[in-house]
């Protein structure tokens, strides 16, 4: 394989169909940014338009606007702009509450819909949140339910016919793997289970295709490649044949049928609506309205095929120059996420040395060190400056320095 330079990368960025759209986001043209995949870049347009939200609509229209701006209706409006980004016909995403409290309404649903069986099953290291969320709701019914966490590749043949529910990440969040959607969710089925999929980090980095693959169940936020902003709403999918028997635990008020007839008695909703459960975050739904409407400029096809691009030129550069790390990635694109991971023991510190020349990727205890391609935004490049850092720091030992070692709280 011949080496490439510099300028192999530029080239890459003249012909890049995707590069206009980073003139669409605010951000520093010194700043290579590698951590789109856990917190987006802000939109140049969102800044005025929550300022609006907040001068007119709250300021001045007050109240009506639960009516005049459609506040009321963001939740089903979002969730539908979403569904065009993951192949979800209208009426079966929406907008609300984070991941963590999205994941626990929908195992419990999920549970409900298949009495009787008792395993929940997911992977060892999946997102924190998802392994501890399906903890608290076997903890809260007693021994009626079990989780199964077992390492990735033992996965699949745990799935058996005591199976309620599996809940996977499609892409890894640590090393950025990836599940093959369809042949699980079928596998999931064959045995009469019911499917989840985590898709935080995959959401806006590819096409995903639910209605296509015939998907159950969904999650995923909308901070990472999605760009909604620090805490923005998750959201949730719920396909359309399981809604007459979708049934929730958090039954607040939004999510019932008639919620302004303030009845004592809760009955919820037909279809996706009663997924909701209390006031939805008026202004971050205009923040995230914004960026769902840049994302949707984009052709997913392209923002695949930019970022599997520069997954591979990332290794090869890494392979090429950088003998320090191990590939925690697939080096397959087919079954590699928008990030590559590499490892070593002293991630943590080469991370904040990066971080000070202006190179922000981010850190996974315990020794991962992950690199997001974000294709709105990211330059060709960015890859080759940043393994040009790369190799400075870990060559001269820049990152032995005692404020490179000092660990913050948030990694
Ligand atoms: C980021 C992420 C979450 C985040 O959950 P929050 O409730 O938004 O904090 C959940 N699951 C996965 C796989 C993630 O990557």
């Amino acid at each position: 394989m011949t080496n490439l330079t510099r300028a192999d990368f530029e080239t890459l960025d003249k012909n890049d169909t995707l590069a206009p759209l980073r003139d669409q986001f605010s951000l520093a043209q010194d700043l290579i940014y590698l951590d789109g995949n856990s917190l987006g870049v802000l939109p140049k347009a969102t800044a005025a338009h929550v300022q609006q939200v907040i001068t007119q609509q709250w300021g001045v229209d007050l109240i009506r606007s639960w009516n005049c701006n459609q506040w009321m209706q963001k939740p089903a409006q979002l969730g539908d702009k979403i569904g065009q980004l993951i192949g979800a016909e209208a009426g079966q995403v929406l907008a609300c509450d984070t991941t963590s409290i999205n994941i626990f309404k929908l195992a419990a649903a999920a549970v409900k819909m298949r009495p009787g069986r008792s395993k929940l099953i997911t992977e060892t290291g999946n997102f924190a949140t998802d392994l501890y969320l399906l903890q608290g709701l076997a903890k809260l019914l007693g021994d009626q339910v079990q989780v199964v966490a077992l390492p990735r590749e033992q996965v699949l043949d745990a799935i058996d016919d005591d199976t309620a529910l599996v809940l996977l990440t499609h892409v890894h969040f640590k090393t950025g793997a990836m599940w093959d959607m369809p042949a699980v969710t079928q596998q999931v089925q064959q045995h009469g289970a019911l499917m989840m999929w985590d898709l935080c980090h995959s959401v806006g980095a590819m096409p995903i295709h639910l209605d296509r693959v015939n998907a159950d169940l969904a999650v995923g936020c909308t901070y990472k490649y999605l760009n909604g902003g620090p805490g923005s709403p998750a959201f949730v999918y719920v396909a359309k044949r399981l809604q007459a028997e979708f049934e929730q635990p958090l039954t607040g008020w939004l999510g019932h049928a008639k919620p302004f007839d303030f009845n004592d008695e809760y009955q919820g909703a037909n279809g996706i609506q009663q997924a909701m459960c209390g006031t939805p975050p008026v202004l971050a739904n205009a923040a995230l309205e914004v960026a769902l409407d840049v994302m949707l400029q984009a052709d997913l096809n392209q923002v695949r095929q930019k970022s599997s691009h520069m997954g591979d030129l990332f290794i090869q550069l890494v392979q090429q120059r950088c003998p320090w790390f191990q590939l925690s990635s697939p080096v397959d694109k087919a079954i590699r996420g928008s990030q590559v991971s590499l490892v070593h023991d002293q991630g943590y510190a080469i991370i904040q040395a990066l971080i000070e020349r202006n190179i922000i990727g981010d850190f996974r205890a315990p020794d991962h060190l992950r690199f997001g391609f974000t294709p709105l935004y990211l330059r060709y490049v960015d890859l080759w400056d940043t393994v040009d850092a790369l190799v400075d720091i870990m060559t001269h030992d820049l990152w032995k320095q005692p404020k490179f070692l000092a660990k913050q709280a948030v990694t």
